[in-house]
């Protein structure tokens, strides 16, 4: 099993284990709640679970927030897959130089959020390379590494100065320049998922888009929402990592090798080193917890790419916490930021924190 996929049996086993019937009662703090809950089919090719937390009389409300839900994740899809023809995305990348491709607001929305990641992540979040993704596609084909000349040439074919963002759409200035939204578009979606049950009414909610996640609010008994994170080394082993606590946020994970191309017997990580064009291998397993989902699922693809050093660069203040397993399954450290600390139900054994020290008053506590 990968991490993301085990993120999400966690999820599932201790945010659910109340729910046999899919309806579970519970006198809260001062209303009688229920919980609702869909699992709608065929989103954005991984398994998605949807709740929402709502008074004991509201449940057609709850349903109608999560169809809600799920419209929001599937127009997501729709606008920014790679793989449906008449997306935003697909339309974009066909489209010739020196022209605006009108796009939704929703996609110039999310270009806006990577283009931000490429440049407080030193570019390691970079979603225009595009032509490289193609190229170990092919690679996968063909069962051979691209050459580093065709590595420089898709390199060279698209970068973010080969784009002009504009409030309806995009210009290219070169015909190559093409974007792969598929590092962050999930978190998008998600985010926009969670908003259109809290617009709804619903007191608590969270959606699980294959084990990346955004909750808040009420949960059926009232405490915070727990997100189970997985050793991606011991997946045989159902006792997670470490378990946190949310009460309002989200958490991605990104696995270097739970989605991987095999080629010559060797795997590649799906999440590449832009600087090098070459598969990332700097850390096997990363999880984020952040406001938004869109933030979280953004940085756990870039810190797959910088590893622990990638901890520095994380936005101050921002909320933005992140947890990263590295080594190898024989010697693997966990690095976490500081501000990790608080959520962690249990912190694990031997944890290296990153950041600033927290002061405690002279003399000890
Ligand atoms: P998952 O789809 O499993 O959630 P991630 O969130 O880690 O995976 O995103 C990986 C996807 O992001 C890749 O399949 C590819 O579409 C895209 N991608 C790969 N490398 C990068 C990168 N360095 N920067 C931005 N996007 C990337
Ligand atoms: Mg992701």
């Amino acid at each position: 099993m990968n991490a993301k996929r085990i993120l999400g049996v966690g999820v599932v086993a201790v945010v659910a284990a109340l729910a046999a019937t899919g309806l579970w009662m519970s006198r809260g703090r001062d209303a009688l709640l229920i919980v609702r809950e869909s699992r709608p089919e065929a989103v954005m090719g991984t398994r998605t679970h949807l709740l929402a937390v709502v008074e004991a009389d509201r449940d057609e409300e709850a349903d109608e927030a999560l169809q809600a839900a799920e419209n929001e994740l599937r127009n997501v899809e729709l606008q920014m897959s790679r793989r449906i023809e008449l997306s935003d995305v697909s339309k974009f990348n066909a489209a010739p130089a020196g022209q605006l491709v009108e796009l939704a607001p929703q996609t110039v929305e999310v270009l806006r959020a990577s283009r931000r990641l490429w440049e407080q992540s030193d570019g390691a979040f970079d979603v225009t390379i595009r032509p490289l993704i193609l190229l170990w596609m092919q690679a996968g084909q063909d069962g051979a590494p691209p050459t580093a000349e065709r590595l420089a040439a898709a390199r060279d074919e698209s970068r973010w100065p080969d784009m002009e963002l504009r409030d309806g759409g995009a210009v290219k200035r070169k015909a190559t320049a093409a974007v792969d939204l598929g590092g962050i578009a999930k978190g998008y979606g998600i985010d926009r998922a969670a908003e259109a049950l809290r617009r709804a009414g619903c007191l608590g909610g969270l959606v699980d888009v294959g084990g990346d996640i955004r909750c808040f609010g009420r949960r059926r008994d009232g405490g915070a929402w727990h997100v189970a994170v997985r050793n991606p080394f011991r997946p045989e082993t159902d006792a997670p990592l470490t378990l946190l606590a949310i009460s309002d946020g989200a958490v991605c994970t990104s696995g270097n090798y739970e989605r991987f191309t095999e080629i010559a017997g060797k795997r590649y990580s799906h999440i590449l080193d832009p600087r090098t064009g070459l598969p990332a291998d700097a850390a096997p397993s990363v999880t984020v917890v952040a406001p938004t989902a869109t933030l979280a699922d953004g940085w756990a693809t870039a810190l797959s790419v910088l590893g622990p050093e990638g901890l520095a660069l994380l936005p101050r203040g921002a909320g933005v916490e992140a947890m990263i397993v590295a080594g190898t399954s024989d010697h693997y450290t966990i690095h976490a930021t500081v501000g990790l600390r608080g959520l962690l139900v249990e912190p694990p054994a031997g944890v290296q924190w990153h950041g600033a020290p927290s002061r405690l008053p002279a003399g000890g506590r």
